[in-house]
């Protein structure tokens, strides 16, 4: 079994999901908020999906409130909906959502998901596993605010005591409790280089 690493390359990009509402809490939109600032502040560029509602506005707003650059990538039939960020310099649309998902993965180089619903949700697991099956070598963080994802925390660590989940791949999903936190242990992350399948450890 090969146990090599690869560390993540100098973050010039993170990839944001988020909710498309705020939630119930004001903390959820303060985080959104400080994250924006840290990536400004660090020169990294956000790509999200080009929204203007929820936390996805909210942390559009706050990079370039702050000086920094964003690329939003959006399906025409969101944009038709009009709940586009009319704001961005850079809005990319695209025909479909597995473009838009693919366009933000290839275009960052880690990941980042806030508190958020179902398509945070499936947008972070799908560029977990992407790594987890060496399609890219990007890290993948959770913002823990308010102990938001601790139940999902939960699960994957259950997942990995019934080997579902390998330890070095649980390890893919790093928590941060605040942005400067996740930011820095994406940026300091080796990349596990194990492949997925437990049973075929001896062959
Ligand atoms: P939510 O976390 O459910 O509020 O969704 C956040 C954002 O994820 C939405 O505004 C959509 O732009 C996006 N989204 C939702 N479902 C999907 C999906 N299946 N694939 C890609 N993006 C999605």
């Amino acid at each position: 079994m090969r146990q090599l690493t690869q560390k993540n390359e100098l973050m010039k990009s993170i990839c944001v999901y988020c909710g498309s509402n705020f939630g119930n809490r004001n903390s959820y939109l303060e985080a959104a908020q400080s994250l924006g600032v840290q990536m400004a502040e660090r020169g990294i560029t956000l790509i999200y999906g080009g929204g203007n509602v929820g936390l996805m506005g909210a942390v559009a707003d706050s990079v370039l409130a702050a000086g920094g650059k964003v690329i939003g990538v959006m399906p025409q039939a969101l944009v038709d909906k009009e709940i586009a960020h009319t704001g961005l310099s850079d809005l990319r649309v695209v025909g479909s959502m597995h473009e838009r998902k693919s366009l933000m993965a290839s275009l960052a180089d880690a990941f980042i998901a806030l508190p958020g619903g179902l398509g945070t949700l499936e947008e972070f697991c799908e560029v977990v596993t992407w790594t987890q099956l060496g399609f890219h070598h990007k890290a993948c963080g959770l913002l823990n605010i308010n102990g938001f994802y601790n139940r999902l925390i939960s699960f994957l660590n259950h997942a990995t005591q019934e080997q579902f989940i390998r330890s070095q791949h649980r390890s893919i999903v790093l928590v941060g409790e605040t942005p400067v936190e996740l930011i820095e242990k994406l940026s300091q992350f080796e990349i596990p280089n194990v492949h997925k399948w437990i049973d075929r450890d001896q062959e």
